[in-house]
C-alpha cells in the first residue's frame, strides 16, 4: 500500500498489506461504498506483526487519509486529539 512513501521504513516490508490490492487501503469512504474495502482492511491490519510501527508512524506523519495500524483516518483524528496536551 504505502510502500511508495515509506521504503525506508524498516517494518514497511514485513507489513502484511504487502500481499493485497492496495486500493483496499484508501478506500474512497469509510462508510457506504468504501465502507467493505475498509472493513478488509482493518482485517488485514488485525494480525499483522508491525501493527503498532504502522499506527504510530501514522499518528507521527499526521497521516490523514487511508488504513493504517488497523484504524481509520477518523479513528485516527480521535486518538491525536486524545494524545494532545491539554490545554
Ligand atoms: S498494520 Fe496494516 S497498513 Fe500497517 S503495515 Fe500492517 S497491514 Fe499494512
Amino acid at each position: 500500500m504505502n510502500r511508495l512513501y515509506h521504503d525506508s521504513e524498516d517494518w514497511v516490508a514485513q507489513g502484511n498489506c504487502r500481499s493485497y490490492d492496495p486500493e483496499i487501503f484508501f478506500p474512497v469512504s469509510t462508510t457506504g461504498i468504501g465502507q467493505a474495502d475498509t472493513e478488509q482492511a482493518v482485517a488485514v491490519c488485525r494480525s499483522c506483526t508491525v501493527r503498532q510501527e504502522c499506527l504510530r508512524w501514522a499518528l507521527r506523519a499526521g497521516e490523514a487519509h487511508g488504513v493504517w495500524g488497523g484504524t481509520t483516518p477518523e479513528e485516527r483524528r480521535y486518538m491525536r486529539l486524545e494524545l494532545a496536551p491539554a490545554s
